[in-house]
């Protein structure tokens, strides 16, 4: 019995991916993503394309009664990032 169909585990929903670390416009670092799925972006509502960067930051409205770890993806043309390696 070692051919079971349910012991095929979904470990990621598969809606985004780490690129890895990026500049931000204000000179921090932060983590860059590539969108696999659709995303919205969390500060101007515009949808995050498939294969389009985009990084994710606390939502400031949810601060005061999230647990200080609910983040959203927001998109580069509020949140410009410079990925290292790429042009
Ligand atoms: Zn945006």
């Amino acid at each position: 019995m070692s051919d079971t169909p349910n012991s095929r585990r979904v470990r990621h929903p598969g809606k985004s991916r780490i690129v890895g670390p990026a500049r931000q416009a204000d000179g921090t670092t932060t983590t860059a993503y590539r969108a696999v799925a659709p995303h919205v972006c969390g500060q101007c509502g515009a949808e995050i394309a498939p294969d389009a960067l985009f990084s994710r930051h606390a939502r400031p409205q949810m601060a005061y009664y999230s647990t200080g770890l609910s983040r959203v993806p927001m998109c580069v043309r509020c949140r410009p990032l410079q990925v290292e390696g790429e042009g």
